[in-house]
């Protein structure tokens, strides 16, 4: 295994990455909460955390990568209602379309997409817990609440004061709280809104519990690696600590914490509020999905990120021209004739340069997943051959295939400069299986529009469903 820095957010410092035991890995990174289409902010995380998950098993890491779908929740419950749709009819159409844009993004590292209502048990076995340790209270209603007072480490991640909450600024006063920063990990049934039964009476999870049951449930108490957005780290990564640690008894639930910069629009934080979003679909539609994968990762994934159509993606687009021309012209070249294809070999300083350059590449991407700097060797390695020698079209196989192999890292590693035959496969065996859950759901609750609309929607991404008496079989049409 590669040695690997980190920058933990905790620790605010890199740190070598040292797994519980190695060479396995736990990753959870905080998924969609699909009330609405993904915009290009969660592009750039998943992107982001795609590359982290590529990278860390091409260096001999075993990762199991889990993404949460927080399938219920306010936001959610207050769109559906706006549009009278079922609340968990909305969040299953979201998601599937946010696979889709996966695909499409060659995002296909995520092992198990877990979505919250599916782990109920789990929920209400951490809240009992946390009630039996007296970190939560039942509040009048039936309401469940975490206290917050009951952790003395409540804020050494965000560096937030706890005293520094009050009411009316980040938390809201409520009378069924014993103080103002207690926060609600399970919520009294409201009429018209989705509802389980609980020890407290009938309600749902809040959003923290969801993501603390799910990853004791498949990561175990104390995991590897958490990652999100940097905005999610006050309140909601705070409180995962807060819940897991106080639940568990053990800790440090996490062992680093990487958070990724936020994607601005023209100098702006994107927020629906702001009303400057832009779909996720809509800018894989426009740019093509390389070109969008090239300009998250040709930055440093901490640093904030501009998207401004007129100037960063026209820029990106021409800079990936740069290196995806060529790195075609000589896949083309080798799909066409083969690796036996005759012609001159490289002078010996190339051979020996593509070498270095593949353990270089990999040297640069483990210091904290500098993909930046990374992509800046590969302008380096184009400018260095394309000046000095003669065009593609006289070398060997072999010389093409040294000439290639920075390219085919980027490849494997990047997601950049796909080649046609490399492209889904594993990603199915992960995506499918959830888009065919969606369906029989829709089906189950007689909605037959959306379940063909999943269908279709499958088929039109190459994979076709049939149904029979154990259920529904899918197979995935090869280019
Ligand atoms: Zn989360």
């Amino acid at each position: 295994m590669r040695r690997v820095t980190i920058y933990d957010s905790m620790a605010r410092a890199p740190r070598v990455f040292a797994p519980r035991v190695p060479p396995r890995v736990g990753l959870f990174v905080c998924g969609l909460t699909p009330y609405d289409e993904a915009h290009v902010g969660h592009g750039r995380v998943f992107v982001v955390f795609d590359m982290v998950a590529r990278a860390l098993r091409r260096w001999g890491y075993r990762v199991f990568y889990v993404q949460n779908v927080t399938n219920v929740d306010d936001k959610v419950i207050v769109r559906a209602a706006e549009q009278e749709e079922d609340p968990l009819a909305l969040s299953d159409r979201h998601f599937v379309s946010y696979l889709h844009s996966m695909e499409r993004l060659g995002v296909r590292s995520v092992n198990y997409y877990p979505y919250a209502t599916d782990y109920l048990p789990e929920i209400l076995e951490q809240i009992q817990q946390l009630i039996d340790r007296e970190a939560a209270y039942i509040a009048t209603d039936g309401s469940v609440y975490f206290s917050v007072a009951r952790f003395p480490g409540y804020g050494r991640l965000s560096g937030q004061k706890v005293e520094a909450l009050v009411p009316g600024a980040r938390v809201e006063a409520d009378a069924r709280k014993h103080a103002p920063e207690d926060f609600v990990i399970w919520k009294a049934a409201t009429p018209g809104e989705p509802e389980w039964e609980s020890p407290w009476g009938p309600g749902r999870p809040g959003w923290h519990v969801e993501d603390t049951a799910i990853t004791n449930r498949l990561l175990g108490p104390r995991y590897d690696l958490h990652g999100a957005a940097l905005d999610l780290i006050f309140p909601h990564h705070e409180a995962e600590i807060a819940l897991a640690e106080s639940a568990t008894g053990q800790a440090p639930l996490v062992n680093y914490w990487m958070h990724g910069g936020l994607l601005m629009m023209n100098g702006e934080k994107m927020s629906k509020s702001l009303g400057n979003v832009s779909s996720l679909e809509g800018a894989i539609d426009e740019y093509g999905p390389a070109v969008l994968r090239f300009f998250y990762l040709n930055a440093g994934y901490r640093s904030p990120l501009d998207f401004d159509p007129d100037l960063s993606l026209t820029e990106a687009r021409e800079a990936y021209e740069r290196l995806a021309r060529p790195a075609g012209r000589i896949a083309e070249l080798l799909a066409r004739d083969g690796e036996e294809r005759a012609g001159r070999e490289l002078p010996e300083v190339d051979e020996a340069a593509s070498e270095a350059l593949v353990e270089e590449l990999d040297e640069t991407l483990s210091n904290d997943f500098n993909s930046r700097e990374a992509i800046a060797l590969l302008f380096g390695w184009t400018r260095r051959w394309s000046e000095n020698l003669p065009g593609l079209s006289e070398f060997s196989g072999e010389a093409l295939r040294l000439l290639e192999a920075p390219y085919r890292w980027a490849e494997e590693v990047l997601g950049l400069f796909p080649r046609a035959d490399s492209t889904r496969s594993g990603a199915w065996a992960t995506v499918v299986p959830v888009a065919i859950r969606a369906r029989a759901r829709a089906r189950a609750r007689g909605d037959y529009a959306e379940a063909d609309r999943i269908r279709d929607e499958l088929r039109a991404a190459g994979v076709a469903l049939e149904d029979d008496a154990s259920g529904t079989r899918w197979d995935a049409a090869r280019e």
